[in-house]
């Protein structure tokens, strides 16, 4: 894909976003040029689900992008990201919480964290359940700043289903946000498929890929 295509599907995603909402572009598998053509429109927040390929990428595009991690992370990875990431989206056990609080005190650093919460019916997505989340101690991680939750729908064309996927996100959230700092305000939802529902439903970051850079092969 050239150049202008990817500036456009770019500024046509942005057109459908409130203010108030970040964009997350998800970059995985995609080429280092891509990614810079993006950065000179103005895009600064890019999501990898790798960490290899995240790692990588980050060493040689300029500094002030902010990279989100948004995949599925074991623990003892997380020391070749944690000098760097601005955000990480996938959060889903206290395993890789504890492991992130210590790379980020080893790093002299914050680290920002959602918390992913499982709202799909397939067992196979990951994420901390309701029952988990309300007995989550953030006391217990002093070097992460927990800013708010992720989720993934079904993969399913059922609309509804979706939304009310969604919907449960947004009200857990609600429930969940007075046991946590100010900083606990954003709600991870929304890819290219189901964005603006997950807007209407109270996103506040979408994270879109192929909307923007095409189809994965
Ligand atoms: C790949 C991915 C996305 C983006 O998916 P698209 O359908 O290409 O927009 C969003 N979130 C997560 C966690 C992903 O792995």
């Amino acid at each position: 894909m050239g150049m202008i295509p990817l500036i456009d599907n770019l500024h046509d995603v942005q057109a459908k976003l409130p203010s108030h909402v970040t964009l997350v572009a998800v970059s995985k598998t995609k080429p280092i040029e891509d990614i810079e053509t993006l950065y000179q429109a103005g895009q600064r927040d890019f999501g990898e689900n790798r960490v290899q390929e995240m790692a990588k990428k980050a060493a040689v595009l300029p500094s002030d992008i902010h990279w989100h991690m948004i995949g599925h992370i074991q623990s003892n990875k997380v020391k070749d990201f944690a000098s760097f990431v601005h955000m990480v989206h996938s959060v889903d056990r206290n395993k890789v919480a504890n492991a992130l609080n210590k790379a980020a005190a080893k790093n002299e650093r914050n680290i920002n964290v959602l918390l992913q919460m499982h709202i799909a019916t397939e067992s196979s997505k990951q994420g901390y359940e309701l029952e988990e989340l309300q007995a989550f101690q953030p006391e217990d991680y002093p070097h992460l700043t927990i800013c708010g939750l992720m989720g993934m729908a079904t993969f399913t064309d059922d609309k509804s289903q979706i939304s009310t996927e969604f919907q449960c996100l947004q009200s857990a959230f609600d429930g969940l946000k007075e046991r946590f700092s100010p900083a606990f305000k954003q709600i991870s939802m929304g890819m290219s498929g189901d964005f603006q529902l997950a807007i209407e439903k109270g996103s506040t970051m979408v994270r879109v890929g192929s909307s923007i850079f095409g189809q994965r092969s």
